[in-house]
């Protein structure tokens, strides 16, 4: 494949591309089971070092740029992206193997995502200006704000090459924030990576930002991930993959003489209950099973949010509903997976599920290409999925396990012995949620989005949007991944203790050019200060 743009499978760092060493990997295209045409060279330790040190410089200019400036920056990288056209989506689809609409959907996305923060980081909201004043001297006059922690470090997943990747939320955020950003690029799509470090090079020189306020590093071994987690320059991590990759992170960080927080977006089960009103009557039942059907095997199953797990207190219903749901996945033609990798990963999941006592598997694995997968739909009951904690984890793509409960007891036992989770759906009537308030309260106690009668793919990205939950969803439940709100994981508080008023930051001032909305002696105002 050609592409106008000469991948040159170096590293940035900052402004300038950089081999690093001689190793050599490649990315791939699963529906070719081949390498794709371009190599690529694993930066090292030297890299590393270069550009978390740029990193650190570049924080010293960047972190006192306006919130005007910074949304300048932000659209400009949006611009740059789109300005690639189909090229980019062209790479996209070669290194994932997921078809052109999606690639259109999740360049959008990602755009989206820049130009939202830059809407809310003009409004200065972002700063959480709080005011006490001295009350004629009685007390000191305390003013505070949030700013930005330092450099971060962001790992991309690979199933979303664009939109949580090298442009996607946590750099967008972190950027937004006032923090440089280094992206770990991730090896399934360096390409793709490549071509967008490149838009964000461009925009950062169009917008008069420091060299090295953003990086962009190969890597095909965990060696440079760990070195840039170590490294004394960088303020805190955004991670977005798995549960193994994110914990290690996590810890590694945490071992430093001087721990740093790590944001990691890991995987999750996103369990869904159903309740009698979404069963019994036969066309409901219909509906749900052609929605949880399209949910499930929706771009090969490898969503975050896929649901895989459905819990149901026995009935005739339920029989009727997995065998409905069974299928019609049978009939869903099978995916090409992201790469080998995770190919191998979901079929060594299935196999470990289906081997475990009690499980039933209600799919037929159709046979495909090389890494494609279909949909399966198991089966346990209550009692040994409450019993068998390798049960409870996530098989990222496309399967579901229904654990079917022998009474509503029961149900609220399996949802109670779940770990944190992205999402929990409940399908019913409104009277089934009233009357089965306990489970779905138990639910609540679980994931960060409690959805309503809706499957959990699609996520919104806007401020009420909550994309975290408790672990092992995310290492911290208390920040959101999407919306504009993501940007609190990469500022800190700072209180001025009766600070000259030429000397403080703007949006703390008694006159308030901007109106900003702030926190005075407890009201919320946009006036000036008399
Ligand atoms: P992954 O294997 O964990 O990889 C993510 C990134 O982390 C890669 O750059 C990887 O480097 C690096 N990494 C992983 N383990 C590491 C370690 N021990 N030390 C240093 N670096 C490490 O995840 P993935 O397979 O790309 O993505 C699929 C997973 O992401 C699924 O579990 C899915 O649920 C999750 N996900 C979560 C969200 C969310 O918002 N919660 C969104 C999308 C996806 P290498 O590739 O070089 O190994």
């Amino acid at each position: 494949m050609s592409t106008p743009y000469e991948i040159s499978g170096q590293s940035y760092v900052g402004e300038n591309l950089k081999r690093g060493s001689d190793r050599i990997f490649h990315s791939f295209n699963s529906a070719s089971a081949s390498n794709t045409p371009w190599e690529f060279f694993e930066a090292n330790e030297a890299l590393v070092d270069e550009a978390c040190l740029l990193a650190k410089e570049a924080f010293k200019s960047f972190q006192q740029t306006s919130d005007q400036k910074r949304a300048l920056f932000l659209r400009a990288i949006a611009d740059e992206i789109e300005a690639w056209g189909d090229n980019l989506l062209a790479v996209f689809c070669m290194e994932s193997s997921l078809p052109l609409s999606r690639a259109r959907v999740e360049r959008a996305r990602t755009c989206h995502q820049l130009r939202s923060m830059a809407d809310w980081i003009v409004t200065s909201k972002h700063a959480e200006a709080v005011i006490e004043t001295s009350n004629n001297g009685d007390r000191p006059d305390l003013r505070k704000m949030m700013v930005p922690i330092g450099p971060i470090v962001v790992f991309g997943a690979s199933n979303f090459p664009l939109a949580y990747s090298t442009a996607g939320g946590d750099t967008a955020s972190a950027l937004a924030a006032g923090c440089p950003v280094i992206v770990k690029s991730h090896p399934m799509h360096a390409a793709t990576g490549e071509m967008v470090a490149s838009s964000i090079i461009r925009a950062a020189r169009a917008t008069g930002m420091p060299n090295g306020v953003f990086s962009n590093l190969n890597a095909s071994s965990y060696e440079v991930g760990k070195a840039l987690v170590l490294h004394e320059a960088i303020a805190g991590v955004g991670f977005t993959g798995s549960l193994g990759g994110g914990r290690a992170l996590f810890d590694l960080a945490a071992s430093r003489s001087k721990p740093i927080p790590v944001f990691a977006e890991m995987g999750s089960t996103n369990p869904v209950v159903f309740f009698e009103g979404a069963l019994n009557d036969e066309d409901v039942r219909q509906m749900w099973v052609e929605k949880m059907a399209d949910s499930m095997s929706a771009g090969v199953g490898q969503f975050c949010t896929n649901p895989g797990l459905i819990f149901a207190v026995d009935s005739e219903s339920l029989t009727a509903f997995i065998h409905a749901l069974s299928e019609r996945l049978n009939s869903v033609q099978a995916g090409d997976m992201l790469h080998p990798d995770i190919f191998k990963k979901f079929n060594q999941g299935v196999t470990d599920f289906v081997g475990q006592p009690g499980v039933v598997e209600h799919t037929n694995a159709a046979s495909g290409t090389n890494f494609s997968a279909s949909s399966r739909v198991l089966e346990v009951s209550g009692s040994v999925f409450c019993d068998n904690p390798n049960l409870h984890h996530e098989v990222f793509g496309p399967m579901s396990l229904v654990v079917r409960c022998a009474d509503v007891e029961q149900l609220e036992m399996v949802v109670a012995s779940l770990g944190g989770q992205l999402t929990g759906a409940v399908m019913g009537t409104t009277s089934d949620f009233e009357t089965h308030k306990d489970v779905v309260e138990a639910l609540k106690q679980r994931v960060g989005r409690l959805i309503y009668n809706g499957v959990p793919t699609g996520v919104e990205v806007n401020a009420a949007m909550q994309h975290g939950g408790p672990y092992p969803a995310s290492t911290d439940a208390r920040f959101t991944a999407v919306g504009v709100q993501s940007i609190k994981r990469w500022q800190r508080p700072i209180s001025f203790q009766n600070c000259p008023q030429h000397l403080l930051p703007e949006v703390l001032r008694n006159e308030n050019p901007n109106g900003v909305m702030r926190l005075v002696n407890g009201e919320f105002s946009s006036r000036h200060i008399e």
